[in-house]
């Protein structure tokens, strides 16, 4: 994958410009190549263009060094694993078992054939990309030394303190945490090397979104942070750097708006499509807090608010609609509804909750 930034003049066929111009400075065709534009400050005056093109150049032996294990292969392990491999890792997914974690690799394996179809990965790529993906039993059944062993199973701090000391002892050079909120001091108590344990935080998509929130815990070593940096460099990402803290940057606000949002509707403010638009046209979100929710899992926003609540009190306090949906089933796209019905893959305004 190629990045970095041109400024360029807007003409009335921008792409084009671009295309033109990244032949011109990679030496790359400009076949394949789709610019976007992030960030346009006015039509009269030069704009910053980025450009993303993993279909640009095969994948190199270099790349096929890398080797992931995902432990929990969920929505966030199987993103983790398509970003991974598709920038040419090798890849290990474990589960709970051996038939959970084929599945896992079997999900991974249709959104990399999508990637392909759209032009996100190279289709000469496939199926080098899919053969380096994995499935295993166990956390034992690893190799020892991987280059990187994410965590990224449910929130719940004993089960990930207990799947982090196993890891653990495959002597993994980076080891991390994906969970959304709990703090990596917390999560490391038990290692017996936290200077290599950091979190590592991806967001839903893994393939679309281009964030990883670093969290250095009071143990993380600045070797562990340099090479977290170079791989987030490797998956053509960019990375926040944030000290501990439960919920650290993203979630402690993406939640805070989330839980109050839900409280709107159950006090009913507004119907949920009305407050999505509020801040989607009014604060410029890309898409508003309930829809977001849902997207994420309202299970996973559950348990999320309900740990922030522990360490922050009141205002994390999960709003009974939230509990109540949970346990009616209503998990969101994931389950077919939530705040919005998702029976036709996408979200649909529900008359009444
Ligand atoms: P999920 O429920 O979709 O997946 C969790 C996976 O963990 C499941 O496949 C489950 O079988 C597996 N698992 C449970 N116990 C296990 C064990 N003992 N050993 C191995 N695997 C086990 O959850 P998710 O949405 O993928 O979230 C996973 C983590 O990522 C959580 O910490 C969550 O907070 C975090 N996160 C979620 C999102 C999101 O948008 N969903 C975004 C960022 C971070």
């Amino acid at each position: 994958m190629q990045r970095g930034w041109v400024v360029v003049r807007v003409t009335q066929d921008l792409r084009q410009l671009v295309r033109t111009e990244l032949a011109r400075s990679t030496g790359a065709v400009g076949e394949g190549c789709e610019p976007h534009v992030f960030h346009v400050q006015n039509v009269a005056l030069p704009v910053m263009v980025r450009y993303w093109s993993p279909a640009m150049f095969p994948i190199s032996e270099q790349r096929r060094c890398m080797r992931v294990a995902v432990i929990g292969g969920g929505t966030m392990g199987i993103g983790i694993a398509h970003r991974f491999a598709a920038n040419g890792a090798s890849v290990i997914v474990v589960d709970v078992d051996l038939a959970t974690a084929q599945t896992a690799v079997s999900r991974t394996v249709e959104t990399l054939t999508t990637a392909a179809a759209r032009g996100k990965l190279n289709p000469d790529d496939l199926d080098g990309v899919v053969s380096n993906v994995h499935a295993a039993a166990s956390i034992e059944d690893l190799d020892i030394g991987l280059e990187l062993i994410v965590e990224a199973v449910i929130e719940d701090v004993q089960l990930k303190q207990s799947i982090l000391a196993a890891c653990e002892a495959r002597d993994p050079v980076v080891l991390a945490s994906n969970t959304s909120s709990i703090s990596i001091d917390e999560l490391a108590t038990g290692l017996s090397s936290p200077e290599r344990f950091a979190g590592m935080h991806f967001f839903n998509p893994v393939w679309a979104m281009h964030l990883v929130e670093v969290i250095r815990g009071a143990a993380t070593s600045d070797a562990t942070l340099d090479t977290i940096a170079s791989m987030v460099e490797f998956l053509g990402m960019e990375q926040a750097l944030i000290n501990d803290a439960p919920g650290f940057a993203t979630s402690r606000l993406g939640v805070l708006v989330g839980v109050e949002a839900i409280r709107m509707v159950e006090e009913g403010v507004a119907a949920p499509t009305d407050i999505d638009r509020a801040m989607a046209l009014g604060y410029g979100y890309p898409m508003g807090p309930l829809m977001l929710g849902d997207l994420v899992g309202l299970d996973v926003r559950l348990k999320i608010a309900s740990h922030l609540a522990s360490v922050y009190g009141e205002r994390f306090r999960p709003p009974e609609l939230l509990k109540t949906m949970v346990a009616e089933g209503k998990l969101g796209k994931k389950s077919g509804v939530g705040f919005y019905d998702w029976t036709s893959g996408s979200a649909v305004p529900l008359q009444e909750l």
